[in-house]
């Protein structure tokens, strides 16, 4: 069934409402189902800081690596097809939320769209994708031709504290 599933892409997860290693686990498994879907490398899970609105639980992310023959519109919408399965209500923006799904990277795409932008318009501030990402893909070439491990050098030099543990369960 998988024979053919030519472009590398990333995906970030994150969950900071109820079981969240469960809606982690269910995430990857819904990706997983797809024919056209397979999971290549998991990043560890780690703990992060909530960022804009700050009253609410820490969240747990994590970066997979998939191989697909979807094209990105296409994935992104079996993305959203699980947030909508595993029941996120938007309510707050960057408020809690039982599962999210970002799409990082795409090959080397860069997309600018009203639906999708790739890269994702703020990974490369966020040490809650960059250190996953890292851990998974530090030599990944990114559109601007710098890879992972470059990025993430970048953002420890200036970012503003976010605080961010392995998950230990
Ligand atoms: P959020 O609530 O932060 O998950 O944002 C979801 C919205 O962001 C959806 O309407 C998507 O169409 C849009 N979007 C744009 N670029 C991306 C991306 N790279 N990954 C996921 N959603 C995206």
């Amino acid at each position: 069934m998988r024979e053919h599933l030519p472009f590398r892409a990333f995906v970030g997860l994150g969950s900071n409402l109820g079981d969240r290693v469960g809606y982690l686990s269910l995430a990857r498994q819904g990706l997983e189902e797809h024919p056209l879907i397979a999971i290549k490398r998991t990043s560890s899970i780690y703990e992060s800081e909530p960022v804009g609105y700050l009253e609410q639980d820490w969240f747990l992310n994590q970066v997979v690596e998939i191989a697909t023959s979807l094209q990105p519109s296409e994935l992104l919408a079996v993305m959203q097809g699980i947030e909508n399965r595993l029941g996120r209500k938007r309510k707050i923006r960057w408020g809690p939320r039982v599962i999210d799904l970002d799409l990082l990277l795409f090959e080397d795409l860069v997309i600018s769209t009203p639906e999708l932008t790739i890269p994702h318009p703020r990974m490369y501030e966020r040490s809650f994708v960059l250190i996953p990402l890292c851990e998974i893909a530090p030599d990944f070439l990114h559109p601007d031709g710098m890879n992972t491990r470059t990025h993430l050098q970048r953002h420890l030099e200036t970012r503003g504290g976010e605080r961010i543990r392995l998950y230990q369960g």
